[in-house]
């Protein structure tokens, strides 16, 4: 089988020494073994995304000597694909719209357990279910609220699963299970569709890794729990379910994973400073390319 990867960032800011390792992970482990290294920017949220950090993204890319496999996939291109999923799960009777505010969020979870902190998903606090049952299911879609997905209905199964591997040079691939029950507390009714715009980073990048056809999932460690809200909505929707390699986070001297806001570390800094990509590398804890 050809691996297929990709590097996804999203664009609302620079990109830093995390980001360059990301995008080295997904490179190299297509390059290894003669598959394709595709990019796709990220730009669902269009209240954080800006056109200039589009630009940088591909200048820093092109600058570190990643090449990528076709065209760039834009998530604001791709539109009428999350409408559909989301009219298809609307059909399906799983979504409903929430109203919500954060604050009506923490005001629901405080009643009940004064003082313990509530459960944390991979989202955030866990939605209480405050808005479930509130409105019937049928008719159009409604398009003026969030949509949330109903966790409880859409398990179909009493497990699910994916594959983890490890880079090609190191690793046995595991695999990961987790039960139904587990996920409908440790998850909860995620949104899917947010109100400011059409669709939730969750929706679209299933959507997408299934569009480019992608084998191998490189990603942050950060986001291995978002993997099992992946894996629900990719068979829900009879998607294929990518092979995952969950990756290491960068962190700075003190132990602190790297956050776009720290532009001491953005690779524009680097470049400026005269750091090359193999310096890149050696900063991020990779061995040179020998690509
Ligand atoms: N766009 C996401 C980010 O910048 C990455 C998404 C993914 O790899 O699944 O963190
Ligand atoms: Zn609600």
């Amino acid at each position: 089988m050809t691996c297929v990867t990709r590097f996804a960032p999203s664009p609302t800011g620079p990109l830093h020494l995390g980001h360059a390792f990301s995008a080295f992970i997904a490179h190299d482990m297509a390059r290894a073994s003669g598959g394709r290294f595709l990019l796709r920017i990220e730009d669902i949220d269009t209240t954080r995304s800006r056109p200039q950090w589009d630009t940088q993204i591909l200048d820093d890319l092109a600058w570190l000597g990643l090449t990528w496999d076709g065209p760039v996939m834009r998530q604001t291109d791709r539109l009428d694909a999350y409408r559909a999923a989301l009219d298809t799960l609307w059909q399906q009777g799983l979504l409903y719209p929430c109203t919500c505010t954060r604050r009506d969020i923490a005001t629901a979870l405080s009643a009940p357990q004064e003082g313990a902190d509530p459960p944390m998903g991979p989202d955030g606090v866990i939605y209480p279910g405050t808005c479930r049952d509130l409105s019937p299911r049928t008719g159009p879609i409604p398009t003026e609220a969030a949509l949330r997905l109903d966790l409880g209905a859409a398990l179909h199964h009493p497990r699910y699963t994916f594959t983890e591997t490890g880079t090609p040079a190191n690793g046995t691939p595991r695999t990961m299970t987790r039960s139904a029950d587990v996920l409908l507390s440790q998850v909860g009714d995620i949104v899917l569709s947010r109100k400011d715009f059409l669709g939730s980073y969750h929706l679209s990048v299933i959507l997408d890794d299934a569009a480019q056809q992608i084998t191998h999932v490189t990603r942050g460690e950060d986001l291995f729990d978002a993997t099992w809200i992946h894996v629900v909505l990719q068979v829900l929707l009879s998607l294929p379910t990518p092979t995952y390699h969950h990756h290491r986070l960068v962190r700075d001297e003190t132990g602190k994973r790297l956050a776009k806001r720290d532009d001491a570390r953005s690779l524009a800094t680097y470049r400026s400073e005269g750091r090359t990509p193999d310096d890149i590398r050696h900063l991020a804890g990779l061995a040179p390319s020998s690509l």
